[in-house]
């Protein structure tokens, strides 16, 4: 079970009301948790039911984990083979491959090759140097053809594969959200192995998630207030491996094969949870001296969305953030937060006091 609860929602306080409904339970081999506000319980129940399904229904049809699905199939089909894939998946496996390249190849979909040579899913080892050049020269949606007429996808070299890791759980919560909107609900917050999704609205009190200290996931250096939306974090504390006297993080570099080094976490706000999900990995890739420029950019190409970096100085903890994020992070201990690069002294703690609710006062 992968459990990477970087950002925890934190207990209500208050008792559920009669349409309020909280589920936790293991999906997509992490934790959900998921609650939702409906007229009445029965509603809230039959929603969440519905949510909790249709984030099944995304994880068999993105699972490379398990044999059988339509990415599994294509990942083990051979070169050349093209493999008719269903459209949602199709026109999903498009909208990532963009993606990769608007992020300049930073967050790779088509990273399978590298994720297998380091062992990223069984446990971490230290590839040979032959067999990390072979698993660079495999990487990359260019290896894949997406053939839109037939909705087939074939790989063009025989080691290529797609890694669902940095989007899937992403786009689950995008589904999940639809589908509590077509049910009628308004109010929700999903937390999926430690990214959220809030479906409440701009003038609500808003979901209070903590953020949490990379140096020590289990305290909290602030909260970030949702109102709709989504927040996922990528660090590399918790799922490091050590092989070979080596630590190795689980977010690698497509550029270089290597894993991305490690400085401590990053925080993306998007009204979308792929693009959350995905932005988080890639901004983790660059690190925060060169992640600031590519949000700029992305920001300036009109792709709404804002980051935090967290970063180990020496014992310190400093933070790089984006200027429209500020009014939404509450309490934020760190020693220094520089703003798009301009560095300013750290805010002294504002008013309201960390509390153990789940939804600000
Ligand atoms: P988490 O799963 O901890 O929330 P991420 O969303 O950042 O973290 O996804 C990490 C996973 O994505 C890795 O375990 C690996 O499977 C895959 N991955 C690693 N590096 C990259 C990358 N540069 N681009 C896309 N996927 C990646
Ligand atoms: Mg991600």
């Amino acid at each position: 079970m992968r459990l990477s609860l970087s950002i925890l929602i934190l207990a209500l306080a208050t008792t559920p009301s009669d349409g309020t409904v909280e589920r936790r339970l293991v999906v997509m081999g992490t934790a959900l948790e998921i609650s939702v506000t409906a007229p009445s319980r029965r509603e809230a129940l039959e929603a969440s039911e519905a949510a909790v399904s249709e984030i099944a229904r995304v994880e068999s049809l993105l699972s490379t984990w398990k044999e059988g699905g339509p990415l599994a199939r294509l990942n083990t089909a051979p070169a050349g083979a093209p493999v008719r894939l269903p459209s949602e998946l199709f026109e999903l496996l498009e909208s990532v491959f963009a993606w990769s390249d608007r992020t300049a190849g930073v967050f790779e979909p088509a990273i399978l090759p590298l994720v297998t040579a380091w062992g990223l899913r069984t446990g971490g080892r230290i590839p040979p140097a032959v067999e990390l050049g072979q698993a660079l020269e495999a990487t990359g949606h260019r290896r894949f053809r997406l053939d839109s007429p037939s909705s087939a996808a074939s790989k063009l070299q025989p080691g290529a594969g797609i890694d669902e890791g940095a989007w899937g759980k992403g786009y689950a919560l995008d589904r999940a959200a639809d589908v509590l909107r077509a049910q009628g609900v308004s109010s929700a917050v999903l937390d999926l192995g430690g990214q959220v999704l809030s479906l409440s609205g701009v003038s609500s009190d808003g979901d209070c998630v903590g953020l949490a200290d990379p140096r020590d996931r289990s305290r909290l250096v602030g909260h970030v207030v949702l109102r709709g939306g989504s927040l996922s974090t990528s660090g590399n504390s918790e799922r490091a491996m050590v092989a070979g006297g080596r630590r190795i993080g689980h977010l690698l570099d497509p550029r270089t094969g290597q894993p991305a080094p490690d400085f401590g976490s990053v925080t993306v706000f998007a009204p979308s949870g792929l693009v959350a999900d995905l932005l988080s990995t890639a901004f983790f890739v660059l690190g925060p001296e060169k992640g600031p420029e590519l949000s700029r950019r992305l920001r300036a190409e009109g792709v709404t969305h804002e980051v935090l970096y967290l970063v180990e100085r020496e014992s310190a903890l400093e933070a790089v953030a984006s200027d429209g994020f500020v009014p939404a992070i509450e309490d934020l201990e760190v020693s220094r937060l520089w703003l798009n690069d301009i560095p300013l002294p750290a805010p002294a703690t504002r008013g309201r006091k960390k509390t153990t609710e789940g939804r600000t006062p």
